[in-house]
């Protein structure tokens, strides 16, 4: 290329300042431009939002910036550049370290945004918050199909680095936080804190198999994004005594809130998730913590995918005969919906069970997300019981939104 004449310079030299005389400055811009062609990474074979957004320009602007607690451009995006493509959904390829990122970072964050976020304009739109569970329309599946139901999403504590960011000190200070105000829950709601580091390797994977509990760190989105670091360190999990109401602790996000029940009540998990995140925030609002929020990005999470509600919605179903017809995944697109492995994100479904929720978690409602949810999921075993009696399915129209 070009700048092949640089061939090795430390890219910290670019950030020197000294006098420079107008050529001299001009010569400086293009041995910072040179520095930062020989720093962008190969993204040649990459299908991530971040790759797909990010250019040597962008790069050039951003690659010396850092957010007030030292996040770098370099470090948003480690996780993209170390994971070209996933076999199941494209993923975003960059996360953010602390709320500052989403500010300083705008450039590329903004495109990425919009990409994964249905075309949302984070700079033009409003983020709705709609936690009102009574205005759910019949939230109750066929249970010969879904074998259970769940709603999560997670809250950031405002002024404490994100997980691919945060020290060791300011991990713990989330967990103390959070375990603190989660004591004053009541009703069904009272429970108990399990630390990863006091629990025994058998009671961890009794966890895991159970659904109830995130895996080991071994996904390479988290790994490589920082997230695993100190593991187990402050990590761990606070559930309900039903084990219908759990908080996990310091994993990809701060928090993550989830209400979860064998069976198709979606309505009924829905209605104990918007109760109990409510009762928490005002137990943190109480010891003098808040959540990371704006009206533009609703909620502030780790991964931008998440950004908005950080809702999602799903259910276990038993899809055999839709899951292997071909029109599966267009059908699922045009109803903004996403199909996981049983086993989260990062497995294959197993005897045609499929992890169905919501695609979407910005720019709408949680109220209207899991409604969407609970029509596409209706009209999938719908299609099941089509296909049992040897009768056609049809691709449903495309849900538009904000076009
Ligand atoms: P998340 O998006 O919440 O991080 P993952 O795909 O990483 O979800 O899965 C986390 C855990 O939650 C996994 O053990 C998964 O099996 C479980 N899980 C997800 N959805 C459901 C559901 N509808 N019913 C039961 N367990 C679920
Ligand atoms: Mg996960």
């Amino acid at each position: 290329t070009a700048f092949s004449f640089f061939p090795i310079i430390n890219h910290r030299l670019h950030s020197c300042n000294f006098f420079l005389s107008p050529i001299a400055a001009h010569s400086h811009i293009i041995f910072h431009l040179c520095l930062c062609s020989a720093e962008f990474p190969d993204l040649r074979k990459h299908n991530n939002c971040m790759a797909s957004n990010l250019t040597p320009a962008i790069y050039a602007k951003l690659c010396d910036r850092a957010t007030p607690n030292g996040f770098t451009l370099d470090e948003a995006i480690q996780t993209g550049v170390d994971n070209p493509g996933h076999p199941f959904i494209k993923t975003v390829g960059m996360v953010a370290g602390d709320e500052e990122s989403y500010e300083v970072f705008a450039d590329l964050l903004d495109p990425v945004i919009k990409e994964r976020h249905n075309g949302y304009d984070p700079r033009a739109m409003r983020h709705p918050t709609d936690l009102e569970s009574s205005k759910i329309q019949s939230g109750h599946f066929d249970e010969r199909y879904v074998l259970s139901s769940r709603v999560r999403t997670g809250r950031s504590i405002r002024g404490l680095s994100l997980p691919p960011a945060c020290t060791r000190a300011e991990r713990r200070e989330v967990e103390r936080v959070v375990v603190d105000a989660l004591s004053g829950l009541k009703g069904d709601l009272t429970g108990k804190y399990y630390s990863l580091t006091q629990m025994t390797e058998k009671e961890q994977q009794q966890l895991i198999d159970d659904h109830f509990l995130f895996d080991k760190p071994v996904s390479p989105l988290l790994t490589c994004a920082g997230m695993a670091r100190d593991w187990p360190d402050a990590r761990g999990i606070w559930h309900n005594n039903e084990k219908t109401f759990l908080i996990w602790v310091n994993e990809e996000d701060h928090t993550r809130v989830i209400s979860m029940e064998k069976g198709g009540n979606m309505k009924r998990v829905f209605e104990r998730f918007c109760r109990g995140l409510k009762e928490v925030e005002r137990l943190i609002q109480e010891r003098g913590w808040e959540f990371m929020w704006n009206e533009r990005l609703g909620y502030i999470l780790t991964c931008p995918s998440n950004l908005g509600t950080g809702l999602r919605a799903g259910v276990h179903v038993k899809l055999p005969l839709l899951g292997k017809d071909p029109r599966f995944s267009k059908i699922l697109d045009n109803l903004r919906l996403q199909k996981r492995g049983t086993g989260g994100v990062d497995t294959a479904a197993v005897g045609g069970v499929f992890d169905i929720s919501n695609l979407d978690r910005l720019g709408q409602s949680e109220v209207q997300l899991v409604q969407t949810v609970i029509d596409g999921v209706n009209y999938l075993i719908e299609c099941e019981k089509r296909l049992e009696k040897g009768q056609d399915i049809k691709v449903p129209a495309p849900i538009k939104l904000f076009k």
